[in-house]
């Protein structure tokens, strides 16, 4: 049985319990960030909680957490749960009030929940075999750069990959890729340029996507910023997604066809590679 924290309390997940008026669970009106653990060591806290604080401060929550009493949480709960490799959730919730829409007059203090999950994020078997996507319409509100708990439309068409024998979706605005169902999208061009979508509102800001960006020039790789379209990714050599609790996974199959020779293309691998090796160095 995991220890888990809820509002202040660190506890057994069986006694663990939030408020039925909790706006998180009324509203979807909180916000979240999960923090990837590797050798008992968290990666990319610092960008995890910059992100928080924005996502935050989009939706006009005025009352935060100081940051090392965060840490303290991720670490205590690491701990407690000896987790070696897996994910830290966290959410923060307005907080619990009387039903009401309006939460001007709202004071109540903002709620905080930390749970670990364990996964073997290395030997993630997508890396290895690569992932077949389907594609469906971007049909979520238009602020999916705020990391909220609003995910239903991810979730209803992640099921129907998967129903559909797909690993993942590919979602898709005005015939360009926006994201992944939870994870930012990517194509490698025959001229071994990597596209991505800018930062904008459609798309979750993802801290790999930062870190991945940063290696890739490193490696001397060119990076365009900009959407590309449906006809580009059935095209391109690659393609991969990034996110916290997947790194860098190829994608090999899109609604039946293979991209480039249907195995993990190279750049993905060795950028997954490389994203690895950095993460496990900055680990805190
Ligand atoms: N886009 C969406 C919609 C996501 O849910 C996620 C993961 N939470 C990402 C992108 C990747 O972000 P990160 O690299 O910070 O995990």
């Amino acid at each position: 049985m995991r220890t888990v924290y809820v509002n202040g309390v660190y506890t057994s997940e069986d006694q663990a319990q939030i408020s039925i008026f909790d706006r998180g669970f009324l509203f979807g009106d909180a916000v979240y960030e999960v923090t990837a653990v590797m050798n008992g060591m968290l990666v990319d806290f610092e960008a995890h909680m910059d992100r928080l604080e924005r996502s935050m401060a989009e939706l006009d929550m005025v009352r935060g957490f100081e940051r090392p009493a965060l840490l303290t949480i991720h670490k205590t709960l690491i701990k407690n749960n000896n987790l070696q490799e897996g994910l830290v959730y966290l959410q923060v919730t307005r907080g619990a009030a009387d039903r009401d829409f309006d939460f001007s007059e709202m004071d109540a203090a903002p709620g905080l929940v930390l749970f670990t999950q364990a996964k073997a994020l290395d030997a993630n078997p997508l890396a290895a075999r690569g992932q077949k996507i389907i594609l469906a319409d971007d049909l979520r509100w238009g602020r999916s750069d705020i990391k909220t708990v609003q995910l239903l439309y991810a979730s209803l068409m992640k099921t129907r990959a998967k129903r559909q024998g797909a690993d993942d979706v590919w979602l898709c605005r005005d015939g360009k890729i926006t994201e992944g169902s939870s994870n930012n999208a990517y194509i490698v061009t025959h001229r071994n340029e990597i596209i991505t979508r800018e930062l904008s509102t459609d798309i979750l800001h993802g801290i790999t996507r930062a870190s991945v960006l940063r290696l890739a020039e490193l490696h001397q790789l060119k990076i365009i910023e900009r959407a590309f379209s449906v006809e580009e990714l059935r095209n391109a050599k690659e393609a991969f997604s990034t996110s916290a609790s997947g790194f860098v996974n190829p994608v090999v199959n899109v609604d039946g066809a293979v991209i480039g020779d249907g195995q993990p293309g190279h750049i993905a691998s060795a950028l997954r590679s490389s994203y690895v090796a950095a993460s496990e160095a900055a680990a805190v």
